[in-house]
């Protein structure tokens, strides 16, 4: 049985999903703070929180092989407000759930990390040797969490696999579950909001950056790919007695003008498009050099831009138009 902490949310349900189309018997942890009841439709669901002692009954109810840890707090911005909240539940909170494991002999171990831990890289493409110097509290909270996890894999019998995701896109392509925040401030649901016209205009933060058009370049990876990049990551632990540290992106770069362009095309819509301020926390560029992952577990991702935008249109007008 794997532990999907987090399941409820938007990452961990399509890797739940995942698992249990893959054969695995999955539970979800998920104190539904952010997640959704209803997106647990596979496995079994236990509301606790990862960071309570409680959480032990979990580990005594059910026979845990190896942990999926997507519960934490992923909002850049809300970390720069509210730098403790993310410490405490991304770093502190891990450490407990690590305790326990450790108590239960649960060995194996599976973190949602993310490109934010490289600050303002020097290079881009990113390849994971280099150095980590996050810029926000978000990135920090995460870049701590994975030194934990190194320091419990040197004490021996305990091997982890940190996955950095770049920028997690799409949803489910039969509409099951799909990503729904709130509030909102991932770019892509926002700029659909207003092509479905929730919103009256989208927001450009930041026009001055150092690229080719002035705005951000992020890479988008399909939800989906991130999900079977953890069932592979999962077999490796199950096979290897190693821990390991790997980039998910697509390895291409997209801005914000482009993103913008990119839903007009997708869903035909016109909409307002304002050049704001920066927000706090953005680094210029980041996208993956994923190559690590490509040679050590065969992963390759299967979805490009289009279609990450049209899986996530679908799915915003069943939630919003049907
Ligand atoms: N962004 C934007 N307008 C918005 C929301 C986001 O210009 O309303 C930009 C944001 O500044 C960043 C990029 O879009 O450069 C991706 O932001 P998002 O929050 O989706 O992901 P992050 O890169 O912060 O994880």
């Amino acid at each position: 049985m794997i532990l999907v902490t987090g399941g409820a949310g938007y990452i961990g349900a399509h890797t739940n999903k995942a698992l249990n189309q893959a054969g695995y018997e999955t539970v979800v942890v998920d104190n539904l703070s952010k997640g959704y009841e209803n997106f647990v439709k596979w496995g079994h669901f236990e509301n606790y929180d990862f960071g309570s002692k409680d959480l032990r009954e979990v580990f005594e109810k059910y026979d845990i092989d190896g942990v999926l840890h997507f519960g934490a707090f992923s909002s850049v911005a809300e970390s720069v407000e509210l730098p403790q909240k993310y410490f405490k539940n991304n770093y502190k909170n891990t450490i407990n759930l690590l305790q326990i494991m450790r108590e239960f002999g649960v060995n194996k171990f599976i973190l949602s990390s993310t490109a934010a831990v490289y600050g303002n890289p020097e290079k881009v493409p990113i390849t994971e040797d280099q150095e980590l110097k996050p810029i926000n509290p978000y990135g920090h909270s995460k870049f701590i969490t994975e030194k934990a996890l190194e320091r419990e894999a040197a004490k021996g019998d305990f091997n982890y696999v940190a996955l950095r995701y770049f920028n997690a896109a799409g949803c489910d392509f039969d509409c099951e579950i799909g990503e729904l925040h709130e509030p909102e401030t991932h770019l892509i649901p926002l700029v659909l909001d207003a092509a479905i016209g929730r919103r009256d205009s989208i927001s450009i933060f930041g026009t001055d950056y150092n690229t080719p058009d002035g705005t951000c370049v992020r890479d988008y990876i399909h939800v989906n790919d991130l999900a079977k990049a953890h069932i592979d990551a999962y077999e490796y632990l199950c096979n290897e007695n190693e821990s390991n540290v790997f980039n998910l992106g697509n390895g291409k770069g997209f801005s914000v003008k482009e993103i913008i362009d990119m839903v007009k095309k997708v869903t035909g819509k016109e909409f307002a498009v304002k050049l704001d301020e920066r927000r706090e926390g953005d680094p210029d560029i980041l996208i993956a050099d994923a190559t690590k992952i490509k040679d050590k577990l065969g992963w390759t991702p299967q979805y490009d831009l289009e279609t990450i935008v049209e899986s996530a249109w679908n799915w915003h007008k069943k939630i919003y138009q049907d």
